[in-house]
Parts: structure tokens; C-alpha cells; sequence
């Protein structure tokens, strides 16, 4: 259903730094969109100014004191709601027909289901929700004739090399910028604060992401992501460094042939593409320089520095709710690194010890998810007690 002759999109996580950017294509193809609902968690003073410049139907808000706080400040056309049921109602708002999931974490895996359920086109940036329900998300989807459509520029770049070559696929090859410790020892690893950790070398990310893009936990969530995406065996996912971010991702077809997917790190054309999906539009991203670039690198990444690559396949590769524990742990890990808790070397240490007190549950429902995902938030948060006890 379109909503007048536009497009109605709804954006949950619009105040992070995909939700800004996407806002900004929306904005920019006015003609086309029409922004109905945004979801943040409690933003007040972002959400407001986009209040005035969508006017949408609905905003959700996650935390109660931001809720009260933006009550008395919205006009009267636009209603406001709080909590997780109302996001869900929000991902199933009638006039919607794409839900932009842009959250950050396993947040996502809800109002993502009930999107589906309700028949929306999915574009997807939260790949937290595909590490911890990927078997469910997809098979609930393939029912309800659902796409979903990649935001995350190395699955935005394998969905345009494999259109219409399905079946000649033989690897998948994720590139990985190497984050902004690539050629760091162990020893250095240990020592890095989060200032360090927050400058990447190429994107402009959230926290939460920025970090996992450092100890290349990131990575090994995305080889999770394409598992599912893609319908692929973890053996044919392979991951190479190339530091430049220019290619974004490669698909290997058995006759020895490669497609690389090339252009300018900026999240607005992979967004918009999820958006306007089969088309392509104007971009107000800029364009690539090839001769200017000179050269592209790639290399094989670092599993001695970064283990969390491998911990990853281990965790996509024993399935059930394995990758729901480690996803949370992740989380719960890197919060606590940013509140400068735990050091850089622990976050990983922190998961990998979740992920070994874990008894998988293998075709897990929707309850049996997240209750692991809450007792892996419990467990990492005991781990870390102990960690920071021992130091003082
Ligand atoms: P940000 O931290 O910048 O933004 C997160 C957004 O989610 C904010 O709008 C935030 O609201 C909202 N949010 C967080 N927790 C909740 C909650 N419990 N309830 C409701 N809303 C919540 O993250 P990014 O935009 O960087 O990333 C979003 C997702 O996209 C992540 O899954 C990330 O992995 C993925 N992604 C991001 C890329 C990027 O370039 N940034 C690239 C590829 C994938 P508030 O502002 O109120 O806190
Ligand atoms: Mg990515």
C-alpha cells in the first residue's frame, strides 16, 4: 500500500548514525518517500527536530523519562509511544511499506519479526538480528514472501554481484578495513583505550559498531549476517583486509571468475539502494576517484591479534542459540569497555567464556532466544564483576 502515491517508510533507530543518513535519502527523494514512523531510544532533542522536518505519524521512544520529557513537545498530529510492544506496532503501522531496521543490537530482532509478519519490505542495517534469529528472520520471511534487503555495505555489495548468478557461486569474500589497530601485536592490543578505538580509519560509525570494527568482532558477525543473507556454508565465506574500503565486498563463481563491488565508502548508497530497490537513484554521496586511489590492498587478517573473527564461525558454525550468546555477551562486553570497565583484550575474552558455560539449544523459537540472550547478559556481567574485582 502506498501512501499518497509515496513510498511510506518507517525508521527505527533514526537518531544513530544510519537513521540520520537515511533520513537524509528520504529527505533527499521527497518525491518518492514519505517518512511515517521513527523509533529511537531516547534522543528527545534529535527526534524532535525530525518531527518538524517529516511531520510522521507515529515516534516511539524506548525509555520512559525520554517519553515523558517529549510528551508536552510534539504536535498534535504526531503520536507518541514507548516501549517494545508499541516499536513492534510501529514496524506493523498500516501505510508502511518498508521498515529501515537501524537499531543497534539484538533490540532489533522483535520489531524486525513483526515487520514480517505484517508484510513489509525489510531493509535491514541491524545485523545483530540476523546473528542471534538469522534462522528464524529468514524462514519467516521466505513464508511471508518478505525481502530483505542489506544495508550493511559488504552484504548491500554481495546482493548486487550475485543478482541472477545464484547458482554458480563457489565463495563469498567479506572485505574488512582492518580497523584502526591492523598491524597491532597482542602486546599493543592490551594497552589501547577507547579514544584510540573510536577513530576508524574509514567510517563514521556508532559507538557499539566502531568498537566491535576494531577487534574485528564485526567482521565475524557480518560472516553470521551472510550465512543467512545469502543461504551460504561458513566454509564458503572467506574474509580479506583491504584497508582502503573502496572494494566492499567480492563473490567467486566456480569457473574461477570474481565480481567486486566498488565505490565510495558512504552508507547514504547503500541505504538508499535498500530503499529504492530494484532501482538506483541520484546519490549525493561522492564518486571514485580510480586513478586518484592509485592502488588497492589486500591481505589475510590477524587471527593471533583479533580472535574474534574465528570465534565468530565458531559460533555461526555450532548454530542454535550459540550465536544469540555470543552477540549478547559481545554487547554486554562492549558497553563495558566504553564505560572503560574491561580493557580492549577482555571483550573478546569476555564472550569466548559465555559462549564456553553455554549449553545450545539447536532449533531454537523466538522465547528460547531470548531467554539465552538474557542469560548471556547475565553471565557476561558476572565475568566482568570478577574482571574488574581482580584489578583493584
Ligand atoms: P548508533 O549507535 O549510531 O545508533 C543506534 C540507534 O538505535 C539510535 O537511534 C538509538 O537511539 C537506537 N537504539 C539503541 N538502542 C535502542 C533501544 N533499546 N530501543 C530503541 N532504540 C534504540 O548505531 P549505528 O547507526 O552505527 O548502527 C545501527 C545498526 O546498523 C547496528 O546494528 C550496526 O551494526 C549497523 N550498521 C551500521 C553501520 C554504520 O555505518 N553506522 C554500517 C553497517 C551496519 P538513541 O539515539 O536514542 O540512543
Ligand atoms: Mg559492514
Amino acid at each position: 500500500m502506498r501512501s499518497e502515491g509515496k513510498t511510506g517508510v518507517v525508521v527505527l533507530g533514526s537518531t544513530g548514525s544510519i537513521g540520520r543518513q537515511a533520513l537524509d535519502v528520504i529527505e533527499q527523494h521527497g518525491d518518492r518517500f514519505r517518512l511515517l514512523g521513527i523509533a529511537a531510544y531516547n534522543e528527545t532533542d534529535l527526534l524532535e527536530e525530525q518531527v518538524a522536518r517529516f511531520q510522521p505519524r507515529v515516534v516511539n521512544v524506548t525509555d520512559h523519562t525520554a517519553y515523558k520529557a517529549l510528551k508536552a513537545r510534539l504536535p498534535g498530529g504526531t503520536e507518541l509511544t514507548q516501549g517494545m510492544p508499541a516499536m513492534c506496532e510501529l514496524s506493523a503501522l498500516s501505510g508502511a511499506d518498508i521498515v529501515l531496521v537501524a537499531v543497534s543490537g539484538a533490540v532489533g530482532i522483535e520489531p524486525t519479526l513483526a515487520a514480517i509478519a505484517a508484510g513489509k519490505r525489510i531493509a535491514l542495517a541491524n545485523k545483530e538480528t540476523l546473528v542471534a534469529a538469522g534462522d528464524l528472520v529468514m524462514q519467516q520471511a521466505a513464508q511471508r514472501g518478505v525481502m530483505i534487503l542489506p544495508v550493511d555495505s559488504e552484504h548491500s555489495a554481495i546482493f548486487q554481484c550475485l543478482a541472477g548468478e545464484r547458482d554458480h557461486l563457489h565463495k563469498i569474500w567479506l572485505t574488512a578495513s582492518g580497523g584502526p589497530f591492523r598491524g597491532y601485536s597482542p602486546q599493543q592490543l592490551r594497552d589501547v583505550t577507547v579514544a584510540m578505538t573510536l577513530k576508524h580509519p574509514t567510517w563514521m560509525m556508532g559507538p557499539k559498531i566502531t568498537v566491535d570494527s576494531a577487534n574485528l568482532m564485526n567482521k565475524g558477525l557480518e560472516v553470521i549476517e551472510a550465512h543467512h543473507l545469502f543461504n551460504v556454508d561458513y566454509d564458503a565465506i572467506e574474509v580479506v583486509v583491504h584497508r582502503e574500503s573502496i572494494v566492499h565486498s567480492l563473490v567467486e563463481f566456480t569457473d574461477g571468475s570474481f565480481l567486486a563491488h566498488l565505490g565510495p565508502h558512504d552508507m547514504r548508497i547503500p541505504i538508499q539502494y535498500a530503499l529504492t530497490y530494484p532501482e538506483r537513484m541520484q546519490s549525493r554521496a561522492g564518486r571514485l576517484d580510480l586513478a586518484g586511489l592509485g592502488s588497492l590492498h589486500f591481505e589475510k587478517p590477524d587471527l593471533v591479534s583479533f580472535p574474534a573473527l574465528d570465534l565468530a564461525y565458531r559460533a555461526g558454525k555450532a548454530g542454535g542459540t550459540m550465536p544469540a550468546v555470543m552477540n549478547a555477551a559481545n554487547e554486554v562486553a562492549v558497553s563495558a569497555f566504553l564505560g572503560e570497565k574491561i580493557g580492549f583484550k577482555d571483550i573478546v575474552e569476555v564472550a569466548a567464556a559465555v559462549m564456553e558455560k553455554h549449553r545450545k539449544v539447536q532449533a531454537a523459537d523466538l522465547e528460547t532466544i531470548l531467554a539465552a540472550d538474557q542469560w548471556a547478559r547475565q553471565q557476561s556481567e558476572m565475568i566482568i564483576q570478577q574482571l574488574t574485582a581482580k584489578r583493584v
